[in-house]
């Protein structure tokens, strides 16, 4: 079963990069650091954190990143699950919201009229919402930049043997047979 995880709170953009390429992954608030563990545990997530300290704690296991920067920790993460559980990287990127880590569902164009500016639904006819915060993601310039960082990723985890090719990364596709679109209706920006 695809692993989900439970990231400690200073990991804000791994957890988010994670939802990006489609892995179920929850940041743990303020204050709910100190039972990291015991939470992922009662979650079925495995616990990562940053912090060396942490490491020494007796209990479940969990995944303690050394290597800095978000491409080299994406990395890691995902050698040492592969260590821990043998699951190698699946990734199905543009298929979970980025702000509420719940998957993204399809929504006809008809639909989002109103909601998504003109310029937009004259030249797209692919559209994905997320079911709590309702925001609208479509392929759009955005979505290019997003895919590079896919594309850079899985060149990454390629170098590193995580995955066999870059070219042809196991990267499944959505339901609809498409990769789905990253560009929020609020114009809000994944940087990395
Ligand atoms: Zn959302």
């Amino acid at each position: 079963m695809k692993s989900s995880f439970l990231f400690d709170g200073m990991l804000g953009r791994l957890c988010r990069k994670m939802r990006l390429l489609g892995y179920d992954a929850r940041l743990a608030g303020a204050g709910e650091s100190p039972r990291l563990l015991l939470d992922a545990e009662r979650e079925g997530r495995v616990a990562v954190t940053a912090s060396i300290r942490r490491s020494d704690r007796p209990g479940p296991a969990q995944i303690v990143l050394r290597r800095t920067g978000l491409a080299a920790q994406v990395a890691e993460l995902f050698g040492a699950l592969r260590s821990r559980t043998g699951e190698p990287p699946l990734l199905e990127p543009f298929t979970r919201c980025l702000e509420c880590n719940v998957p993204l569902e399809a929504v006809p164009a008809k639909e989002v009229s109103g909601a998504v500016p003109e310029r937009i639904l004259d030249r797209c006819d692919r559209y994905v919402q997320c079911p709590s915060c309702r925001r609208i993601y479509w392929e759009g310039s955005h979505w290019e930049a997003m895919r590079g960082q896919v594309s850079r990723l899985s060149a990454r985890l390629a170098a590193e043997r995580l995955i066999a090719d870059p070219a042809h990364p196991r990267i499944r596709r959505s339901a609809d047979g498409g990769e789905h679109p990253a560009e929020g209706a609020d114009g809000r920006h994944e940087r990395d």
